[in-house]
C-alpha cells in the first residue's frame, strides 16, 4: 500500500497562511517542494511514453490520426454506422491532444 500524497495546492495554500517564524512553515515547503518533484518526475515519464507512442506512427498531416482517414478530418463520415456519422471521432481527437501536448507551444508555456 502506498503512502497517501500530499496535494501540492493543500500544501501550498497553508504555506501562505502561514507568518514566517511559524516552525511548521519550513516543513509545508519542504512537502510542496517533493510533491512539485514528484509530479516532475511524473510528467517527464508520461511525456517520454507518450512521445514514443506518437513517434512510433508515420507524421499524420492530414488532421486524422493512424489508420483513420476520414474526408472531413477527426469526424466520422455520413456513411459510417447512425450512432456515429458526423460526430467526433475520439481516436482523432486522442490523437490530437497528444501531438498538442508535446507541441514546442505546450512546453514554453510552462
Ligand atoms: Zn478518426
Amino acid at each position: 500500500m502506498s503512502e497517501p500524497r500530499i496535494r501540492i495546492e493543500d500544501a501550498l495554500r497553508n504555506y501562505a497562511q502561514m507568518s514566517p517564524g511559524t516552525p511548521w512553515r519550513s516543513r509545508c515547503e519542504e512537502k510542496a517542494a517533493d510533491e512539485i518533484q514528484s509530479l516532475r518526475q511524473r510528467v517527464e515519464r508520461l511525456e517520454g511514453a507518450l512521445r514514443g507512442i506518437v513517434d512510433h506512427f508515420d507524421k499524420c498531416d492530414d488532421g486524422n490520426a493512424p489508420g483513420h482517414a476520414h474526408s472531413i478530418p477527426g469526424i466520422w463520415d455520413s456513411d459510417n454506422h447512425p450512432a456515429i456519422a458526423g460526430k467526433t471521432c475520439e481516436w482523432c481527437a486522442h490523437w490530437a491532444e497528444a501531438y498538442a501536448a508535446l507541441s514546442p507551444k505546450v512546453q514554453e508555456g510552462e
